[in-house]
């Protein structure tokens, strides 16, 4: 849960008094209980994308979760999870108190707290740095206390920016495998932001291209493949390189 539709989504920013448009009439959905990939170039208009599906802004068109209005709820409501591109852990907190911290937020009680943060350390492989700071981490496991984070509180939709795109290939593999995984075992929808064609055939079941804010493509992995769009041929090509 849950499924999102997006009708003719409309985003412009204002900044000293210069409007950028960064996306226009988008219309695509989002299915419920899968992976969906978004891909595009920087400055396509990704991070808006999510930003819009947040409710963190006004927009023109519609977005809609499970056929309400996101406009018309509460964020509470909406049991969702972001992991942004960089990756905001709080600083003086170990990282016990870092994975604790959304349950201490809805009220959960002691020992639900522990069992929840010891169970998500074992599965991201953090049990070891429990008691440490942020700063004395790699950024991997960095990356792993923020994703960890979003999934503590067991949210129905969880959307992620980017979130490992300082990984190396290895590793950003074996990120990908835990969340392949997560997803399957807990059956949520994830939306999953990257520029690399790689990670996206991994980890995707449904994709969407966007091109300078409006769609290129949208479908599963046959029809990626099958498309003749400039921007999908591109993305795919590149894959073909040699790294
Ligand atoms: P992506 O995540 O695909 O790189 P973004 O959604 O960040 O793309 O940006 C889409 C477009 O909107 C770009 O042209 C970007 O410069 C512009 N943009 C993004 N955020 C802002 C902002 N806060 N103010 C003004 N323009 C913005
Ligand atoms: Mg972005």
């Amino acid at each position: 849960m849950p499924e999102i539709e997006i009708s003719h989504l409309g985003v412009t920013y204002l900044h000293r008094k210069k409007e950028t448009t960064a996306i226009r009439d988008l219309s695509l959905r989002i299915p419920n209980e899968k992976i969906s990939v978004v891909l595009g170039a920087s400055g396509s208009g990704k991070t808006t994308l999510l930003m819009a599906i947040l409710n963190r802004f006004a927009f023109d068109g519609e977005i809609r979760s499970d056929g309400v209005d996101i406009e018309t709820m509460e964020l509470g409501q909406r049991n969702l999870a972001y992991v942004s591109q960089t990756f905001d852990l709080y600083p003086h907190f170990t990282i016990y108190d870092n994975l604790a911290f959304p349950l201490k937020t809805i009220g959960a009680s002691h020992e639900e707290i522990d069992e929840r943060v010891l169970e998500m350390a074992d599965f991201l492989g953090l049990r070891v740095c429990l008691s440490r700071k942020p700063k004395d981490l790699s950024v991997g496991q960095q990356q792993r206390v923020s994703l960890g984070r979003a999934l503590i509180k067991r949210p129905s939709l969880l959307l992620l920016d980017e979130p490992f795109s300082n990984l190396d290939v290895a590793f950003r593999q074996k990120m990908l495998h835990l969340l392949r995984d997560y997803q399957i075992s807990s059956q949520i929808t994830i939306v999953y932001v990257t520029h690399q064609i790689k990670d996206a055939l991994w980890v995707g079941d449904h994709f969407i291209v966007l091109e300078q804010g409006t769609l290129a493509f949208e479908g599963d992995k046959n029809a990626l493949f099958a498309s003749p769009n400039r921007s999908v041929r591109s993305l795919l090509e590149a894959e073909e390189e040699p790294i």
